[in-house]
């Protein structure tokens, strides 16, 4: 196979190219500011002081994987027009294995805010933790390996590599894995080529994405999510280009990757199904948090429901 080179063979909207920057240099995050106190059990600590008894208290009391506070965007204005706030002190603690569905208008924020989560763009204030690590202690290097390492993304448009078949754009998270992790090329196949299989696309490794259906250009999307088996994958409606019945295939998918792998799931979705099937729901309005609703589920609701 060819190396996945994705600096240059990934195109589209700057803004909604999330794999593109992903791949690309950007700087970080420096303007995290004070930190705003939102929890009252933080406020016995100066967070600044004891950002390392609050990570602790994050990994060992709580199984908190992420952490928004204050989170906010705007963009500076122009000739033509005002600036625009998109993004509004969004607070928000999601847990360990949670499943989080945000719902919300076309243009609310969703997807600005699942790229501040993913620490893909830079917050105009406030700040995130992902699984205890601050990221605007991070570098840009620092910050790529952590998305390399624990981090997963399913994109509305799938965003695969035009020039590289369904196994190689799965191969692509494997060979971003710090060294320490990188599998060796026979093991990465078998990884591979086994994420593909249980997405049920065994007999499409070799295929190119433009010979593949939408449907299962998604299931490639969500098999390379998973390929670094991330303890979050992040998901921008991930069923909203697909029929009812794909994107029925889709959503058992991935709960139950999240089942199997406690992986913790922040989808941005308009899909009822996968809204019932939450643990909670987050109702973006006009860049702010509207609502937070707590799923009511019986049992018979949380298994597939194939
Ligand atoms: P949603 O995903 O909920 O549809 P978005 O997060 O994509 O909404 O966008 C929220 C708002 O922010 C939209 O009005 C959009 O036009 C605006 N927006 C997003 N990115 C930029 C940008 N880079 N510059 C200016 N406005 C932007
Ligand atoms: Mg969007």
């Amino acid at each position: 196979m060819h190396r996945a080179r994705p600096r240059g063979t990934v195109q589209g909207r700057e803004r909604d190219t999330h794999l593109a920057r992903e791949f690309s240099p950007e700087s970080g995050f420096d303007n995290f500011s004070d930190y705003p106190g939102y929890f009252d059990y933080f406020d016995y600590f100066d967070y600044s002081l004891d950002s390392f008894f609050g990570s602790c208290f994050n990994l060992f009391v709580t199984s908190r994987m992420i952490v928004a506070r204050n989170l906010t965007q705007r963009y500076p204005g122009t000739l033509e027009r005002g600036p625009l706030t998109v993004l509004s002190g969004v607070d928000l603690h999601i847990e360990r294995a949670e499943v989080v569905v945000v719902l919300g208008p076309s243009g609310s924020g969703k997807t600005t805010l699942l790229g501040l989560l993913a620490g893909l763009d830079r917050p105009t204030e406030g700040g995130v933790t992902l699984d205890g690590v601050e990221l605007s202690q991070l570098d840009e290097n620092g910050r790529a390996s952590l998305r390399a390492e624990s981090l997963g993304f399913v994109f509305q448009n799938f965003q695969l590599i035009p020039t590289l078949t369904a196994l190689e754009n799965v191969l692509v998270p494997l060979e971003l894995l710090p060294k320490g992790r990188r599998l060796d090329s026979a093991a990465a196949q078998r990884r591979a080529t086994e994420l593909l299989s249980r997405v049920g696309l065994e007999s499409r490794t070799g295929h190119y994405p433009a010979e593949l259906s939408g449907g299962e250009q998604q299931r490639v999307g969500i098999a390379r999510a998973f390929a670094n088996e991330p303890k979050i994958l992040f998901a921008d409606e991930p069923t909203g280009n697909l029929d009812r019945e794909t994107g029925h295939e889709v959503a058992d998918l991935l709960f139950a990757l999240n089942r199997e792998r406690d992986t913790t799931l922040v989808i941005v979705s308009h899909d009822l199904e996968l809204s019932q099937r939450a643990g909670r729901t987050v109702h973006l309005n006009a860049g702010r948090i509207e609502r937070i609703e707590q799923v009511e589920r019986t049992e018979r609701d949380k298994q597939p429901s194939t």
